[in-house]
């Protein structure tokens, strides 16, 4: 034990928050360190494993945080799982840690684990197979572990993709892109040899609301332009004339109607082989099929301003039938609980003041569990701001620590962790996927296997 050791901060997920979290601690006035601790053998979150392979630009934002993990005072340990045994004994050797142990060893535990599961539709036919979250079919061409064994049904030429947000966006271009243009970037190697034998060719991405209400940014939808072969359309009954002179609207949404109506009007490229649909004011109301997705029924809705202000969808009682074998359900993701701390069921959410957990001494969250699924990567680096501004303002009223030192924590997570992944061995893996990815023209080629990650991060 040491009376005079550093202030010693437990993040728990290595996202953007997790990240911008560290960083902001270690720029402290305070002598802060910082142990980043994740389920995975490998940092960044959804940089990796949920960002689109086709944008290595966002995807780049990671040489950030590899200076952020260069720092004194840093330390990333994956392969620890927090939390996830509720009341079962923590031998050694089990690869968990629980919420009352990290409390006992660190003066301030952030929680930044983002959303780690998806918004049901709760429609009959929503579990068949051919009917995917986008947070799996997300994770399976991004090479993450969990959702690597996914199999999507690529065998039918239209999919059908559910909610028009950015991730709708990005499912539909890496559904209907040429494997091709996947070649040379970091898309798993067993989503480029499905997509190679894929007979999708055009997907359709459906809103439940008017193309007014849709959540794309701009940039995202008008980059379906540059891409080559591709047939984009919309509905012109649906993105009227005018629409987009609306000065009551948000700028970006008046620049997507721009987009969208200019798609309605145009007649696309005749050597277009791939395509890109939108249709507004469809909810999803069953999918069906005998062992597996066949169709799709969609509710026809119209609009309805409430009191609040907010503009509704609500059925016609109309209905209309698209056949297809893949439904990708991107309706948002979802935060799950985590042992002990409370959870706002309705948002999916930890509940929280300014990144402080409510009823949690030295506890606090940053990124989507602590505001929801929302906002772009950098969104998180003002949130995780507000949180580090709260935990240094305890830290500074903390007694000199008792607990122990961070030899003794390290020691402690190496026993509970036999396959933990230190910085060190994450920096392997990382020369391995990337010496791989030099070889083949790609930014790396990505490690799936759990003793793959040990292998290298020991080697
Ligand atoms: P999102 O932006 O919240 O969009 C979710 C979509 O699902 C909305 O259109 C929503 O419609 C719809 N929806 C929700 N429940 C539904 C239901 N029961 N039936 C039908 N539709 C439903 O979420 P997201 O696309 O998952 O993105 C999450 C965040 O990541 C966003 O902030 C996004 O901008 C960000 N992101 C950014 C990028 C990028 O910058 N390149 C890429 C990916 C993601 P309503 O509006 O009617 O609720």
């Amino acid at each position: 034990m040491s009376s005079t050791r550093p202030h010693h901060v437990a993040v728990v997920g290595s996202g953007p928050s997790g990240f911008y979290a560290a960083a902001a601690l270690l720029d402290a006035d305070l002598d802060v360190r910082v142990d980043v601790l994740d389920r995975l053998a490998t940092p960044w979150g959804l940089v990796r494993g949920g960002v689109a392979p086709d944008h290595p630009k966002i995807k780049s934002v990671s040489a950030q945080y590899a200076k952020t993990a260069a720092r004194d005072g840093f330390r990333f340990f994956g392969h620890v799982e927090v939390g996830a045994c509720d009341g079962e004994a923590h031998e050694p050797g089990c690869g968990r840690v629980d919420r009352a142990e990290l409390l006992e060893r660190y003066d301030a535990v952030i929680y930044a684990v983002g959303s780690q599961t998806e918004r049901r539709l709760d429609i009959p036919g929503e579990d068949l197979p051919g009917s995917i979250a986008s947070v799996d079919f997300v994770g399976w061409y991004n090479g993450h572990p969990d959702h690597a064994g996914l199999e999507p049904a690529l065998d039918s030429e239209r999919a059908v993709v559910v909610g028009a947000g950015n991730v709708a966006l990005d499912v539909a271009r890496m559904l209907v892109l040429p494997v091709d243009d996947l070649r040379a970037t970091d898309t798993a190697d067993h989503a480029l040899e499905a997509l190679a034998r894929s007979s999708v060719r055009k997907a359709l991405v459906c809103g439940r609301r008017g193309a007014a209400q849709a959540a794309f940014t701009t940039t995202e939808l008008r980059e379906l332009d540059k891409i080559t072969g591709l047939a984009v359309r919309a509905d012109p009954e649906q993105v009227p004339e005018g629409m987009a002179d609306d000065e009551s609207l948000a700028k970006g949404t008046r620049r997507n109607l721009e987009a969208l109506r200019r798609w309605a009007t145009t007649e696309p490229d005749p050597q277009a082989d791939r395509e890109i649909a939108f249709r507004f004011l469809r909810s999803p109301v069953e999918i069906r099929g005998e062992d597996r997705v066949e169709e799709i029924v969609l509710a026809v809705n119209r609009l309805e301003t409430g009191d609040d202000g907010r503009v509704r969808a609500v059925d016609t009682g109309e209905r209309e039938t698209v056949p297809t074998g893949l439904v990708v359900r991107a309706v948002g993701y979802r935060g799950l609980p985590l042992s002990g701390l409370p959870f706002d069921e309705a948002t999916g959410t930890v509940p929280h003041a300014e990144g402080c957990v409510e009823g949690c001494a030295r506890e606090y969250v940053a990124g989507w569990i602590k505001r929801g699924p929302s906002g772009i990567i950098g969104t998180n680096k003002k949130d995780a701001h507000e949180t580090v501004r709260h935990v240094l303002a305890d830290l500074a009223e903390q007694e000199p620590s008792d607990r122990p030192s961070l030899e003794d924590t390290e020691k402690w997570l190496r026993e509970r962790c036999p396959e933990l992944v230190d910085q060190a061995g994450w920096e392997s893996i990382d020369a391995h996927e990337c010496g791989r990815g030099d070889t083949d023209g790609r930014p790396r080629v990505k490690v799936i296997e759990r003793e793959e990650f040990v292998r290298l991060a020991s080697a």
